[in-house]
């Protein structure tokens, strides 16, 4: 069943690349229904999240969409990116208004019509959610979890 506060079929799915590293050094957003980490750090050399980078498949930018509602807190969308040798990419954006600002900056890239490819419908704050880094406890049952959940 997919989650509702954060759009994820698996709970334990994310993070997606060097779980331990980023459980350990991140701070995360943990869902207040099912308990998925997001990673939700942000770089303060670029003062970007992890929601501002583009993602391979519009899947993998729908587990990372809740961070970006939290942050604009409101909804964002979802909107297909075509750049050099036609490769896809998705990218999140709070605003129609903001993928503008990125393509006037990005002449290289395209998207097509101009409109999300999913859009969240709703922000709703869930007041049991937490942004936090975990500490080593959690670290470790978060880690045998998702083990187990990708066997
Ligand atoms: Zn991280
Ligand atoms: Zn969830």
């Amino acid at each position: 069943m997919v989650c509702k506060e954060c759009y994820s079929e698996n709970q334990r799915v994310t993070p997606l690349l060097k779980p331990e590293h980023c459980l350990k050094n991140h701070t995360q957003y943990i869902c207040g229904t099912c308990g998925r980490c997001i990673c939700i750090e942000k770089d303060d050399k670029r003062g970007l999240y992890r929601w501002n980078f583009p993602f391979k498949t519009l899947e993998i930018a729908k587990l990372y969409l809740k961070t970006a509602e939290v942050i604009c807190k409101d909804g964002s969308g979802i909107y297909e990116i075509t750049g050099k040798n036609n490769r896809v990419s998705y990218k999140i954006f709070h605003t129609e208004k903001d993928l503008e600002t990125y393509l006037l900056k990005n002449k290289d890239k395209k998207c097509k019509g101009r409109k999300p490819v999913y859009i969240s419908k709703e922000y709703i704050e869930n007041p049991n959610a937490e942004i936090r880094k975990l500490n080593k406890e959690e670290i470790k049952t978060y880690l045998k979890e998702q083990k187990e959940s990708n066997k």
